[in-house]
């Protein structure tokens, strides 16, 4: 295991500054696929994170019971709509995204399930798993080889539980999540505080973000932020590694004016342009 720090110069090294003459059609279109009835919040706090995290358009596809919700909360967000009203039940886009992040929000229905199966079949787009994502991936593990290369999950505890099966030592939690890392080729963002990220024998150790993280959204924020960063070509590697990183930041920025208790998901959305600075 090859053990590495993040800090903010290992951040600065990564980091690709806005280039004067970009316009958005160059600056990266992310896709979140995310959102069922009750749960359309997460469809749009990941959505307008990616857009704060910097590329230039965000699609979001949701059942059809979010549209209007979607629409008027981020007018600056584009809206492809399911024909379910309730959850998402075919996967069918005529955008060309650069990125995707898909699960925020998207419960596990049957329908749901068997549309997320065919777009793995099908998806060559660089792609973020996330939440539900995650959970219909826990209960179909025959669908993990359809992941292309480097594709990013972001499991919590109990979603890496649901992918490793359990661990009795932080060791074991290590081993087992590099082995997963190795076998399928792909990144795992390890959420917790603090946030791992591994690729294969290599882990990256976050030094940012604090407890006041621990809230409804906070997760499906990190979703778009490092879809976002995906959309803006960086490495799967990098996009992960930042998007941790700036979204731990914003919760140590935001910390002395709200405090552990009242600090929301979207204390982080509203904050991101100060971590980035
Ligand atoms: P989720 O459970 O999917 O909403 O994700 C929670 C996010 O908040 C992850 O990025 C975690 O790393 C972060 N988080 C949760 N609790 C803490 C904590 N006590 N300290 C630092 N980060 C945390
Ligand atoms: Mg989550």
């Amino acid at each position: 295991m090859i053990f590495i720090k993040i800090d903010q110069k290992a951040i600065l090294k990564r980091y690709k500054p806005i280039d004067k003459f970009t316009h958005k059609g160059i600056q990266g279109h992310a896709l979140i696929i995310a959102g069922s009835y009750g749960k359309i919040g997460a469809a749009c706090l990941s959505a307008k994170a990616a857009l704060k995290t910097g590329c230039g358009l965000v699609t979001a596809f949701i059942p059809e019971c979010g549209y209007e919700i979607v629409q008027a909360s981020i007018p600056e967000v584009m809206v492809l709509t399911d024909v379910e009203v309730k959850c998402i039940s075919n996967i069918t886009f005529e955008i060309i995204p650069e990125a995707i992040g898909i699960g925020p929000g998207m419960g596990q229905e049957l329908a749901t399930q068997n549309a997320f199966h065919q777009f793995l079949q099908t998806n060559a787009i660089h792609l973020v798993i996330d939440a539900d994502g995650l959970n219909i991936l826990s209960q179909n593990k025959s669908w993990l080889s359809l992941l292309k290369s480097k594709t990013i999950l972001t499991p919590h505890p109990k979603e890496l539980e649901r992918l490793i099966g359990k661990w009795k030592t932080d060791e074991e939690k290590f081993s087992k999540t590099i082995a997963f890392s190795k076998k399928y080729n792909l990144i795992i963002v390890m959420k917790g505080a603090p946030t791992h990220i591994i690729d294969a024998e290599t882990v990256y150790e976050n030094s940012t973000g604090n407890a006041a993280l621990a809230t409804a959204g906070s997760g499906d924020v990190l979703t778009g932020m490092i879809t976002s960063l995906l959309a803006q070509s960086y490495d799967a590697i990098d996009a992960a590694i930042i998007g941790v990183y700036l979204h731990g930041l914003t919760a140590d920025i935001a910390l002395p004016e709200t405090g552990f208790q009242s600090f929301i998901a979207s204390d982080i959305i509203k904050n991101i342009g100060k971590a980035f600075l």
